[in-house]
């Protein structure tokens, strides 16, 4: 086993990359179900749930298939939060557990593991509704299944790294581990774009207030995983300006199984966001195809061959 140092201070000399996740289908295939009612040869309409992979083989079968009483609100219920239910965070633990057992993880599972041990900031984009601190309590089930023991020592290693180069934070300055990581996942982003404090956000935002108005609306989620995106792409400049790091290479990846996803928000960072960002590096993984292990690459702005993933 290598020793690893309290405080690794090489990362000083690394490169600043981040990621942003989306989650089902990318990191992990959930059990969460979504409702439906089926016709039956009766005639009657029965209750069903059905597998997020289920579903968008049936959404379009509308003669057999429909919403809960033709209501789509209610279909996605178990992708919100309830007082008292805790759906999210029981469907992660269920995953995990699957994944521990030998089940095939999402394509983009390790790159999370990666981006934990290394101490990088990530965010999180789902087209769920939970809030920002159910995700965030999903994340820290993540740290317990997927790392081990000694991913977890390195990852402190790392954080307390960043923190004594970044924060100027001495040796007997830091904190318990649990609050170094407390203040490692507070610099993270967290976004359920369907949830209603996201919703709001977006809807006070003078540009994205005008592009949902113009939207059709089909075309809204992806608007919403933009702005998601754009408010990372925000945070990790900011960040990077104030403690004078700019000079250095940084790249931003993205990565997503749905193909509509990853077109639009491909084309908003050729358009927008590099043009905007024209220091950063944009790369997009499409992780729709289940059968490559990392996912496809597909490099958006930037460097041809980026050094491994
Ligand atoms: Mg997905």
């Amino acid at each position: 086993m290598k020793k690893i140092p309290y405080i690794n201070e090489e990362v000083a000399n690394r490169d600043f990359k981040y990621y942003i996740f989306d989650w089902d289908d990318n990191i992990l295939h959930m059990p969460t179900k979504i409702k439906m009612e089926h016709l039956e040869e009766d005639g009657s309409w029965k209750p069903v749930e059905v597998s997020t992979s289920t579903f968008a083989l049936v959404r379009s079968d509308s003669k057999h298939y429909r919403a809960p009483g033709g209501n789509w609100n209610n279909a996605f219920v178990n992708f919100e939060d309830h007082p008292g239910a805790n759906t999210f965070i029981e469907d992660t633990i269920d995953a995990l557990e699957k994944v521990a057992h030998g089940d095939k993880p999402g394509p983009s599972y390790n790159a999370l593991r990666k981006t934990l041990r290394e101490g990088r900031l990530f965010a999180i984009v789902t087209a769920r509704g939970h809030s920002p601190s159910t995700i965030e309590k999903a994340v820290r089930i993540f740290i317990k299944y997927a790392l081990t023991e000694e991913d977890r020592e390195e990852m402190m290693s790392n954080l307390r790294g960043y923190r004594q180069w970044l924060d100027g934070v001495g040796d007997g300055e830091f904190g318990t581990d649990s609050e170094e990581l407390d203040y490692y996942l507070s610099m993270c982003r967290y976004s359920a774009v369907t949830y209603s404090g996201f919703k709001e956000r977006m809807a006070n935002d003078p540009i994205y207030r005008e592009k949902l108005a113009t939207a059709p609306t089909a075309a809204k989620p992806e608007l919403a995983k933009e702005f998601a995106i754009r408010n990372f792409v925000e945070h990790v400049f900011h960040m990077l300006r104030s403690s004078g790091s700019l000079n250095r290479s940084v790249s931003i990846g993205f990565s997503d199984d749905d193909v509509g996803n990853v077109k639009t928000v491909s084309t908003f960072i050729r358009e927008e966001l590099s043009k905007r960002f024209e220091g950063i590096k944009f790369v997009v993984y499409d992780t729709s195809d289940r059968s490559l292990s990392k996912g496809r690459k597909v490099c958006v702005s930037g460097q041809l061959n980026l050094p491994g993933f």
